[in-house]
């Protein structure tokens, strides 16, 4: 390992990082326009991805949320969702504070939010530079699943034009295996995750396959503008809903909610995964 991968991986595993891994910009080559790591730092070599675990006692706490005990989603809300997102971020600047310090150039890609309402979209995705760095595969609801914590894990990148050596990608045994499963389609209280229809992305010569998420009825989930997803208030979800639709129905969220609500009040699908065994 050079030395500056190693001041890299130092630093990221000092600070309480859990999983990290380095892809090299050409493994996005067949990327849409607008999603290359070039497309936004223009001599991008390297791809930094760093995930920290959702913890088992959080994970049980969204279980019982979910199981009547309404006020253990505020135990996921924070310790499954915005505080790992905030860590990240710090790590994702300390590595671009590091490499730029070196004479690089280091774009940190922030963990969640802030994100296009309305595109439903950030500015770069971490699920696939998570890929791309062998952090593990897609999981049939489209996230990165790994063999030790499954979809329990959030993430963040950061760009560099530092050519860092690049880990290999993810060879080991099938993580997901949707056929045998199917957990996530039936219990995603939206009905988001399709069953059949897919989505194929290349990443490094691999091609990946996941279910075509309908990302506005997830949001509606997420944001509790239901009462299957532990909302105060019930709405009626259209089928495919637009961000319009969306903006007006969050007008009328509860009060009271919106003073509670500060981060994903599912998550159904990441903590139902049964990955690992
Ligand atoms: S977060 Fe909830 S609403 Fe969104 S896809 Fe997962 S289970 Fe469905
Ligand atoms: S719940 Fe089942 S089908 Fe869905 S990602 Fe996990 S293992 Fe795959």
């Amino acid at each position: 390992m050079g030395i500056l991968n190693k001041r890299v991986k130092d630093l990221i595993y000092g600070d309480g990082i859990d999983l990290t891994g380095i892809a090299s910009a050409d493994r996005f080559g067949n990327a849409p326009e607008g999603w290359k790591p070039t497309d936004l730092l223009e001599n991008a070599e390297s791809v930094i991805s760093i995930g920290l675990r959702i913890g088992e006692g959080v994970r049980e706490a969204n279980k019982l949320a979910y199981r009547g005990r309404r006020h253990g989603i505020y135990v996921y809300q924070r310790f499954g969702y915005t505080l790992l997102n905030e860590e990240l971020d710090r790590t994702a600047h300390r590595i671009a504070r590091f490499l730029e310090n070196k004479g690089h150039t280091a774009m940190p890609i922030p963990a969640s939010s802030p994100s296009d309402p309305y595109a439903l979209k950030g500015v770069f995705s971490n699920r696939h530079a998570a890929v791309a760095a062998g952090l593990g595969e897609f999981g049939w609801q489209s996230l990165l699943v790994t063999p030790d914590n499954g979809p329990r894990q959030r993430l963040a990148s950061v760009i560099t034009d530092a050519q860092l050596d690049a880990d290999p990608m993810y060879n080991g045994e099938k993580i997901c295996n949707k056929e045998q499963c199917n957990v996530c389609v039936s219990v995603c209280p939206m009905n988001a995750i399709s069953k059949d229809k897919s989505v194929k992305v290349d990443i490094g010569g691999k091609t990946f396959e996941y279910a075509y998420i309908n990302k506005a009825r997830c949001r509606f989930g997420i944001h509790a503008l239901s009462t299957k997803t532990l909302g105060r208030l019930d709405f009626e979800i259209p089928s495919n809903p637009s961000p319009e639709d969306y903006l007006e129905t969050a007008s009328k969220e509860s009060p009271w909610q919106k003073m509670e609500r500060v981060g994903s009040m599912c998550g159904r699908c990441i903590i139902n995964c049964p990955i690992p065994k």
